[in-house]
């Protein structure tokens, strides 16, 4: 194998993590940070909810990634394709082979299609679809929008998934909208959800739960989609009692369930049944791999996934590589600094108001306004979901400025 390239810190994906992570390294001085991805497009992802909502575009959360990326770090236009941690080598799609002496895995996590049998041919003919799969989201609005009577399941997808109580977002919305449009009463609203309640989060169970039952929406609790068959248009739900079949369901908004790229088990990274990265929840250093680090949804950070919880995972990050970089070895474990598991889950209860609970690793509440109780349903909070946070996301969070 011919190493042709080698850099000081490899960062093995371009979205929200490692672009903020990049950015940040080289505003504290760092000299050669290289950025792995294929994709041209980066996308704001907590807006495809709004998209799939009907309050907003796919132009607008998209940029194009040569103008998202620090123009200081090197773009490598290709996909990971395995990495060997004992080489200190990452090997690319394209056949490539690049020597790191810092590899940052931010991946974010795939779709598992192969976990539901039949969700992907379910997808293809427009039947099921979600606001959590890029191009899908563009397809929800204008099938939920002018439904009039039937039955529409929702899922909240198993963990770990990409902020996966936002997936609450487009329910809730679409319920106001058919309610405003008198056909709600006609509807079977279905949610399923993995969790003995609503997220199993009590700080959003208590306000969630009333605001379901006020839409007359049915919750399957500790339940999953175990199969789907868009040909019939039914789907089989795994619950505590057993299988229950959904028939002649008119829409299916169904997040996939997500897993780490099987590279990252195969380079005996990973750890549990999704393979997330098997770093210290705290530090997010690798346990076995020194040089090895991870950040964002594809990170076994011990907290549920959001862009949100980047914000601290950057800055502690950053801290702990330059710690390590500065002790010229392994830093003492006292310089390094501790991620908490703050993590944010933002859900819209209706078209124009949005509760926002934040908590830390082990539920604990975690407000970054302390004077204001942010759960509480509000338009304010709407307001800087929908419109605020695009602005500081491209203006600050990507430009390393957290
Ligand atoms: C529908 C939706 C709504 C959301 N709403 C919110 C919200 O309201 N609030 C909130 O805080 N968070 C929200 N999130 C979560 C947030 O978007 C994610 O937590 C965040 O994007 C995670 O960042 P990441 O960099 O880890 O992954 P991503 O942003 O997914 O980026 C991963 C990048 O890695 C690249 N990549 C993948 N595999 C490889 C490979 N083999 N080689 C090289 N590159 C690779 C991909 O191309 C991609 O660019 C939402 C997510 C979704 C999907």
């Amino acid at each position: 194998m011919i190493v042709v390239e080698r850099h000081e810190v490899l960062v093995v994906g371009a979205g929200n993590a490692g672009v903020s992570l990049a950015a940040k390294l080289l505003k504290d001085g760092a000299r050669d940070v290289a950025v792995v991805d294929r994709r041209q497009v980066h996308r704001y992802r907590p807006l495809l909810n709004y998209v799939g909502s009907g309050e907003a575009t796919t132009a607008d959360l998209e940029r194009a990634q040569h103008e998202v990326l620090p123009s200081a770090a090197t773009w490598v236009r290709d996909d990971v394709a395995s990495v060997d941690p004992g080489a200190r080598t990452v090997t690319l799609g394209g056949g490539r082979t690049l020597g790191y002496g810092t590899l940052v895995l931010a991946t974010g996590l795939p779709e598992d299609w192969d976990a539901v049998p039949g969700l992907r041919a379910a997808y293809d003919a427009g039947w099921a679809g979600s606001t959590f799969v890029d191009t899908s989201a563009v397809r929800v609005w204008p099938a939920l929008r002018d439904l009039a009577r039937g039955t529409v399941v929702f899922t909240i997808p198993p963990e770990p998934a990409p902020c996966g109580a936002t997936a609450l977002k487009p329910l809730l919305m679409a319920c106001e909208h058919w309610q405003r449009a008198g056909v709600l009463a006609n509807l079977d609203v279905r949610l399923v959800t993995p969790f003995d309640s609503v997220l199993d989060v009590p700080q959003a169970d208590e306000r969630l739960e009333p605001i379901l039952a006020s839409y007359g929406v049915q919750v399957h609790h500790a339940s999953r989609v175990a199969t789907v068959d868009a040909a019939n248009r039914s789907l089989t739900l795994s619950t505590p009692d057993g299988e229950e079949t959904l028939d002649d369901v008119a829409f299916a908004h169904v997040v996939p369930p997500y897993r780490a790229p099987r590279w990252v088990e195969d380079a005996g990274l990973g750890t549990g049944p999704a393979g997330l990265v098997d770093v210290d929840p705290e530090t997010l250093r690798h346990h076995r791999h020194p040089d090895v680090w991870a950040l964002g949804d594809v990170a076994n950070h011990g907290t549920r996934s959001s862009g949100g919880a980047l914000r601290d995972q950057v800055k502690v990050l950053a801290h702990n590589l330059a710690a390590v970089h500065n002790a010229g070895g392994p830093a003492a474990d006292a310089e390094l600094h501790r991620y908490d598991g703050y993590t944010v889950m933002p859900i819209t209860t209706s078209r124009q108001r949005l509760l926002l609970v934040e908590v830390d690793r082990e539920g604990r509440s975690s407000p970054s306004a302390p004077f204001v109780d942010l759960t509480r349903p509000r338009r304010s909070t709407w307001l800087f979901d929908r419109y605020g946070l695009l602005q500081v996301y491209y203006r600050r969070i990507l430009r390393g400025r957290v």
